[in-house]
């Protein structure tokens, strides 16, 4: 994990103001890097690529949040949508500085409320 992690550094100083999680914007202060977690929204075991427009920098919280399959990406508006539409976190704009790619999020998004843990 934490090799992994090292070597997503550079994108995420790059993407994420001080780690900030793209989805709920939640900031880790005082923490270090390894709170924030890079994403791949389209798998890289199912040919998910290592590129910009298929990761996303988030917070433990939200990342295991979407690789349960409860949350997903609507691409035209920016904002998530969660699979209980009371959770804070459904309809939050996702905070991006990179271009993410319609491809990914549509794969992600085919694979949500099935309960699988693919991701
Ligand atoms: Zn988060
Ligand atoms: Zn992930």
């Amino acid at each position: 994990m934490r090799v992994r992690l090292r070597k997503y550094q550079g994108f995420v100083q790059f993407t994420a103001d001080g780690y900030q999680c793209q989805t709920c914007g939640e900031r880790n202060t005082g923490a270090q890097h390894y709170i924030s977690q890079t994403h791949h929204i389209k798998p890289r075991f199912v040919g998910g690529p290592d590129r910009e427009e298929n990761m996303l920098v988030m917070c433990p919280n939200c990342h295991e949040t979407i690789q349960a399959g409860a949350m997903g990406i609507d691409y035209n508006t920016g904002r998530t949508h969660h699979v209980d539409a009371t959770q804070k976190i459904n309809g939050m704009k996702i905070i991006v500085k990179h271009k993410i790619g319609l491809e990914y999020v549509e794969y992600k998004n085919k694979c949500m409320y099935q309960g699988s843990f693919l991701f």
